[in-house]
């Protein structure tokens, strides 16, 4: 009993996170589980027919849809079919209700209503875990792992309560890790972003390096083969910063990076920025001909380019004098524009 209720009471404070963070999906599979969860405890023969062949269903469908807008008409839809089970559903007369019952569990028609509940709530699991493997959207990984609790808890019938406040709790830490990431990760390279540096720097303490990364000659890059090719480089550059810079790596901002080495002298980190310069210098990025992307119709691939990209960097660390970030991130900044001026695809630190 009280169980049940703590998991009613999770699923919906995981509800309204979700709808609070407009998480609209997390909202949904929260809703119905509060119902399922709900109905099942409610006990009722009526309540549990609909838990175990209309609530499994209704999750599957929703796992199936992509994240909404808020009421977009897909979602309206699925609103009105859950508010039409709660309703006039529970009401209708007992053939018409167990018909649609039935019908509500193909193609498992002929199974235990808790065998094809199972199925069709672990099938709403796998669809969002394929989502988070093709996707790569940490959220569905949450929602797939919150699922799984969940079709236990309609599959056997003891324990569903504690089931549920599992999934309830899962859902949560989905909404608030997915917010985390959305606050704090740079979504184009995957790397942390400048509130992410902003943090770290207020918090570096004794001695430390610095330093200023930016990609060469960007803008005529963008114009020669497009934004896209733009993007496909920012990617290439920060996968080696992130293998062979070493320090936390972050996106600054546009095609600037920032590496930070805390307890690092500065002769060791331009050894490590160095390397870094050689490895992207060594690279070569694959992006479509200038004209190529024009090109409709026909099955030919778009002829494909291999063009070199260079890096700049400038570093600085506290020094004897005990400089303040502000002052090391001033110093590397100048650092870059020497680079820039004594030639780009170079390492200026002092
Ligand atoms: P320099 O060698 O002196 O650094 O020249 P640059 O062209 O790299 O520098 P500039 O600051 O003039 O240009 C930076 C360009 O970066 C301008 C903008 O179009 C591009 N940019 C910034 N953010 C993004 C992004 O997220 N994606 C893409 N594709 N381009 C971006
Ligand atoms: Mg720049
Ligand atoms: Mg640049």
């Amino acid at each position: 009993m009280w169980d049940s209720l703590a998991a009613v009471a999770a699923l919906s404070a995981a509800g309204a996170l979700a709808l609070a963070f407009h998480r609209y999906r997390a909202a949904q599979f929260s809703l119905l589980l509060t119902l399922i969860a709900a109905a099942l405890a409610a006990g009722g023969a009526r309540e549990i027919v609909a838990a175990l062949r209309f609530g499994p269903l209704l999750l599957l469908v929703c796992a199936a849809m992509p994240e909404p807008r808020l009421l977009s008409r897909r979602h309206a839809a699925l609103l009105a079919a859950i508010l039409m089970v709660v309703g006039p559903l529970m009401l209708a007369p007992e053939r018409l209700f167990d018909a649609l019952a039935d019908a509500a569990a193909f193609p498992l028609g002929g199974q235990a209503p808790r065998v094809s509940a199972f199925v069709f709530v672990f099938a709403a699991s796998m669809v969002c875990l394929g989502r988070w493997v093709w996707r790569g959207q940490p959220i569905e990984l949450g929602l797939s792992l919150a699922l799984m609790p969940a079709s236990a808890a309609v599959g056997r019938g003891d324990a569903a309560g504690g089931l549920f406040l599992i999934s309830g709790l899962a859902i949560v830490l989905a909404v608030l890790y997915a917010s985390y990431r959305m606050a704090f990760i740079d979504p184009l390279t995957g790397l942390p972003n400048r509130r992410a540096l902003d943090e770290t720097l207020a918090r570096l303490s004794g001695p430390f390096s610095l330093a200023m990364i930016d990609i060469d000659h960007f803008k005529a890059f963008n114009d020669r083969f497009g934004h896209d090719a733009g993007d496909t480089v920012l990617r290439e550059v920060a996968e080696r910063l992130r293998r062979h810079a070493g320090g936390e790596v972050y996106r600054y901002g546009g095609e600037e990076f920032c590496a930070v080495y805390p307890r690092t002298p500065l002769r060791q980190a331009l050894i490590r920025l160095e390397a870094t310069r050689r490895a992207v210098e060594q690279a070569r990025v694959r992006v479509p001909a200038p004209g190529a992307r024009r090109r409709r119709g026909g099955s030919a691939e778009p002829k494909m380019l291999e063009v070199p990209v260079t890096i700049s960097a400038g570093c600085a660390d506290r020094g004897a004098s005990r400089r303040g970030v502000a002052e090391v991130l001033k110093l590397a900044d100048q650092n870059l524009y020497r680079a820039k001026q004594k030639g780009r695809n170079q390492v200026v630190g002092r």
